[in-house]
């Protein structure tokens, strides 16, 4: 049997309450073995011995929005062309295996899905555990759910498309259903492929070019969704941005808002007494303003999204002080917002510096709350005797600069998922 790794003189940030200096972290195996003040005993203790100089020991992060693969794709595109036609399949799978990488190399070590092509989360997922790649734990999503007509059908519906099968159709990443039956079919079809994360649209909005206040799925498809998820143990996330949207899909047990645009205090409320999970994803926005690097490709959107952004950063605390699992997590791929090393962090420092958020608490959000989401339970995202060993140490303080984690290949030493090793340059005593 292995013998423990022991991580001495760390300051300690465990994923909520406030860091602490002179820490040792314990690892064996896949779990945290022991979480202490640095004492003679364990310095002297068998195993192997890491001093960290104060570094920070933190839990690993997780990315709560993950398209797979995403890899440069263009604004203009979509709306055009149906997602995941953009390349051949096993294109799309070697930009996968790139992000995964940039994901684990950037402290990520949890992801949850949000929309792939074909089966690119739970096949990267397998070949994750069977270590032909490296990659973080991923909560695996599949195709987007829609009903015909919705904000995923491209707009040149001249070009042909390929045959309803079983009453439903399926092109890159969409597929589509109707009805009560068809969505049924639709929810156990992606089921059957291993897939835990259902993504669905039942508003359009947050830069998507399409009326906000257009239903695409009824009360009864939307509740069928859920509730043939919820039977199989998975959850569904909606692509959600208008009130009246986000009530009712809270209401019938929706498990993650992602976007929420138009968050205000009745819809809070009503998610506090759900417990439903939060994303913002507030770099997209903030990318498609004026003064970023998105503007103009959606000119019609442009309105919409200022107005969405201000509404964010008014909310956001308000939904942080009301218990919400807000977890961060953005669309990241897309050609303004490429996976990369780091990138990831760009996201955690508007919560900080649009929103005034305050460090510690958006770590929480990307460590503890990310964990939640995974369907960790009391097994993930902090450093406590007998949780999973994710962790990360950064050469630096991320409480007091998060900005420190957009430079991972300098400041990152050491990154773990249950107990192993994705990368460590910590010298041995
Ligand atoms: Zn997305």
């Amino acid at each position: 049997m292995a013998l423990p790794t022991f991580f001495h003189n760390a300051r300690l940030f465990d994923g909520e309450n406030e860091a602490k200096n002179g820490m040792t972290v314990a690892v064996e195996g896949e779990r945290i073995v022991e979480v202490a003040p640095d004492s003679e005993a364990l310095r002297g203790a068998e195993g192997e011995h890491v001093d960290l100089g104060g570094k920070t020991l933190m839990p690993g992060m997780t990315q709560g929005h993950w398209h797979p693969d995403y890899g440069g794709l263009r604004l203009a595109d979509v709306g055009k062309l149906y997602l995941g036609t953009q390349s051949p399949p096993s294109y799309l799978a070697a930009v996968c295996v790139e992000n995964l990488n940039y994901a684990i190399q950037s402290g990520v070590t949890n992801v949850v899905g949000a929309a792939c092509s074909f089966d690119n989360d739970v096949a990267m997922k397998m070949a994750i555990a069977d270590g032909r790649i490296p990659g973080p734990r991923i909560r695996p999503s599949g195709l987007h759910i829609n009903s015909s007509g919705n904000e995923n059908e491209p707009n040149s519906f001249w070009l042909p498309a390929p045959p309803r099968e079983d009453g439903m159709q399926i092109i890159g990443q969409e597929l589509y259903a109707d009805g009560v039956e068809g969505m049924r079919k639709a929810v156990r079809h992606q089921l059957r492929r291993k897939v835990e994360v259902i993504k669905i649209f039942p508003s359009g909005g947050h830069g998507i070019d399409y009326p906000e206040d257009m239903r695409s799925m009824t009360r009864d498809e939307l509740a069928t969704v859920i509730e043939t998820a919820h039977d199989h143990g998975a959850i569904v996330r909606g692509h959600v941005t208008t009130k009246r949207h986000m009530l009712e899909a809270v209401e019938l047990g929706m498990d993650i808002v992602d976007h929420g645009d138009g968050m205000d205090d009745e819809v809070i409320e009503a998610m506090v007494k759900h417990g439903t999970h939060y994303v913002p994803s507030m770099l997209f926005l903030k990318k498609l303003m004026p003064s970023g690097e998105g503007d103009l490709a959606r000119s019609t959107q442009l309105q919409p999204v200022v107005r969405s952004f201000e509404n964010l950063r008014e909310m956001l605390p308000r939904i942080h002080a009301a218990g919400i699992n807000i977890v961060p997590g953005d669309d990241f791929g897309l050609e303004f917002m490429m996976h990369g090393y780091g990138n990831y962090a760009e996201e955690l420092e508007v919560y900080v510096n649009d929103c005034n958020i305050a460090a510690r608490d958006v770590l929480t959000w990307a460590t503890r709350n990310g964990a939640k989401m995974m369907g960790l339970g009391n097994d993930g995202g902090l450093i406590q005797k007998g949780r999973l060993a994710d962790l990360i140490v950064v050469d630096g303080d991320p409480l007091a600069d998060i900005g420190i984690l957009r430079r991972p290949l300098e400041t990152l030493d050491l990154v773990m998922v249950g107990g192993k090793t994705y990368k460590d340059r910590l010298a041995r005593v």
